[in-house]
């Protein structure tokens, strides 16, 4: 009796073990043959195959990347955003305007207080309101 498709596919696939039959009888084996080559054909247009090693590879490739440390390139620049922020604190710092050195050390080192005080009415003549002269004349020296 010959062999079914089934058996022979079974065959083909390594299920069912060799049969006295296949070896005697040249139809079934032809059969067989042509199963085979349409078999190969498939897995040819399937694209390569991969094995039980290929995907357990993977697996353990997944599995070390889940586990290892994150990748720098998701990790949160702190460290860019901290040398960012001090030069632009520096930046700041120097462009904001600055007292100019206090004069009245200077002139109070050359003249003292009432000297300061003249000079200071002096530089402020132009825009002094006139009800300032009284008060300017207690600074006066008699
Ligand atoms: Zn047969």
């Amino acid at each position: 009796m010959h062999w079914t498709d089934d058996h022979l596919l079974n065959h083909l696939y390594g299920i069912s073990e060799a049969d006295i039959h296949l070896d005697t009888c040249s139809a079934c084996e032809a059969r067989l043959q042509a199963m085979a080559l349409r078999m190969r054909k498939q897995q040819v247009l399937a694209g390569p195959e991969f094995t039980e090693q290929d995907l357990a590879a993977q697996r353990r490739n997944i599995y070390r990347r889940l586990d290892g440390p994150v990748p720098s390139r998701w990790e949160f620049p702190w460290k860019a955003v901290l040398a960012t922020a001090t030069v632009l604190l520096i930046g700041l710092e120097l462009s904001a305007p600055k007292p100019k050195a206090d004069p009245g050390n200077r002139l109070m080192a050359s003249g003292g207080d009432s000297r300061f005080y003249t000079e200071i009415y002096a530089s402020m003549e132009s825009h002094e309101p006139r009800a300032a002269s009284p008060i300017r004349g207690l600074f006066e020296e008699q």
